[in-house]
């Protein structure tokens, strides 16, 4: 488990502090459409409102390159800022400009009173700061005297508001950080037996490396999806004109190699309903994953393919899922990730959820609230799970407190 300083630690009462929130959240035609970002960052922002600090908001919104331009408000954080407000029930500062260094978005934060809550302009606005440019970190860093990173979400990413700055102020994790942490570290180094790992989505080049560790740790592996297609062909099946990656047979054929020497149960879906074409309403058929014919897709979990996938989830004390089993944004395409996301939220499992398509998933069955634990970083959480060290954490505690 990695260690950095959390707000328990941290000597913050009273100060400026620099808070790295992720509040990216979906907006179309200036309304929020999701605001479970905004409403994970509020136990950090409260905590340090309680504890008296005057705070500095930063976050990215979409990825715009460089300023709006005139007349573009759709990057603008307007609508965020008064969600927030609502949310917080008190006042969020905020001032469109054309980035979150400008001379204008100084002198506002400048103008800060003790105890207020200023949310920065998009900082995508400045093309420094996926960069990570130390000019603009400095900036940040002149905005505040400590630094709170509660943006999981973001640090996967060595960006200005998420480690340039933190090499400069003292720093901690905030609450959604350190509980990301805590519950993805429990996974790989002491999740509760059995642990039933539930992988899906399009590719496997995209999840190898998250295979591979996992395969260390779970006591079983559910794969669906396209990706399973690259697994049952790599084993001789005919998969008609599912996605296939051919250039990762040979992967497959180590990944299934390993998991067999280790002993954990690799699972692929037994069947599946296939279809010509990805429209709604369209004819579907259900044959064996390995024998699906020419000019047919292989597009969710077929009924042995759910039936095998909850037995081996029968039992388990700790689930992890993360891709969908099939292509769920188009019914009847989504029957297996919903029965499968049923199964986990009925289990008594600790059951962790990650990847946005998954949880995309998940919130439209309704099933959100069912879960252990939602979380909020897509790619940063698979490059946790990968075992790689994420920039914006390893910076945190860098810089002593004075
Ligand atoms: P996550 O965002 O949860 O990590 P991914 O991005 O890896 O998930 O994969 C999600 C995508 O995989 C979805 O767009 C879904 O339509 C697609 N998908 C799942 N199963 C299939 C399938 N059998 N054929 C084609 N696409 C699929
Ligand atoms: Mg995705």
């Amino acid at each position: 488990m990695p260690t950095f300083p959390t707000l328990d630690d941290a000597p913050l009462d009273g100060r400026r502090v620099f808070v790295r929130v992720d509040l990216n959240v979906p907006i179309k035609d200036g309304v929020i459409r999701d605001d479970t970002r905004i409403r994970a960052a509020l136990p950090t922002l409260r905590e340090l409102q309680g504890r008296g600090c005057t705070l500095v908001l930063a976050t990215h919104l979409g990825r715009p390159k460089g300023p709006p331009a005139a007349g573009d408000d759709s990057a603008r954080l307007g609508p965020v800022a008064a969600r927030l407000a609502e949310l917080l029930g008190r006042e969020v500062r905020y001032l469109a400009t054309d980035g979150p260094g400008t001379a204008e978005q100084q002198a506002f934060v400048a103008a800060a009173p003790a105890g207020s809550v200023t949310l920065l302009e998009n900082t995508r606005f400045d093309p420094r700061e996926t960069k990570n440019d130390p000019e603009l970190a400095r900036v940040f860093a002149g905005y505040a005297d400590a630094y709170v990173n509660d943006a999981f979400g973001s640090a996967h990413r060595a960006h200005a508001s998420t480690e340039g700055v933190a090499s400069l102020l003292p720093s901690a994790a905030g609450r959604l950080m350190e509980r990301e942490l805590s519950v993805l570290g429990t996974l790989l180094e002491a999740p509760e037996r059995p642990f039933v790992v539930v992988l899906g989505g399009a590719k496997v080049s995209d999840k190898i490396a998250v295979i591979e560790r996992l395969l260390e740790v779970a006591d079983a592996l559910i794969v669906g999806g396209a990706m399973a297609f690259t697994f049952i062909k790599a084993q001789g099946g005919t998969v008609g004109d599912s996605l296939v990656e051919d250039d990762r047979l040979e992967l497959a054929r180590a990944l299934l190699a390993q998991a067999e020497a280790r002993g954990v149960p690799l699972v692929l879906p037994a069947d599946a309903v296939c279809a010509a074409r990805i429209v709604p309403g369209l004819e579907t058929s259900i044959h064996p994953s390995g024998a699906i014919p020419e000019g047919l897709m292989g597009l969710d979990a077929g009924p042995q393919a759910i039936a095998d996938f909850r037995d081996a989830l029968a039992g388990a004390a700790t689930v992890l899922w993360n891709g969908p089993l099939g292509v769920f944004e188009v019914p009847p395409f989504d029957t297996g990730t919903v029965a499968i996301a049923e199964a986990i939220a009925a289990s008594g499992a600790m059951s962790v959820v990650g990847g946005g398509d998954s949880v995309a998933a998940l919130k439209k069955a309704g099933l959100a609230e069912r879960v252990g634990h939602v979380s909020t970083g897509g790619g940063a959480s698979l490059e946790f799970l990968e075992g790689k060290t994420l920039p914006g954490v390893a910076v945190l505690g860098h810089v002593p407190w004075h």
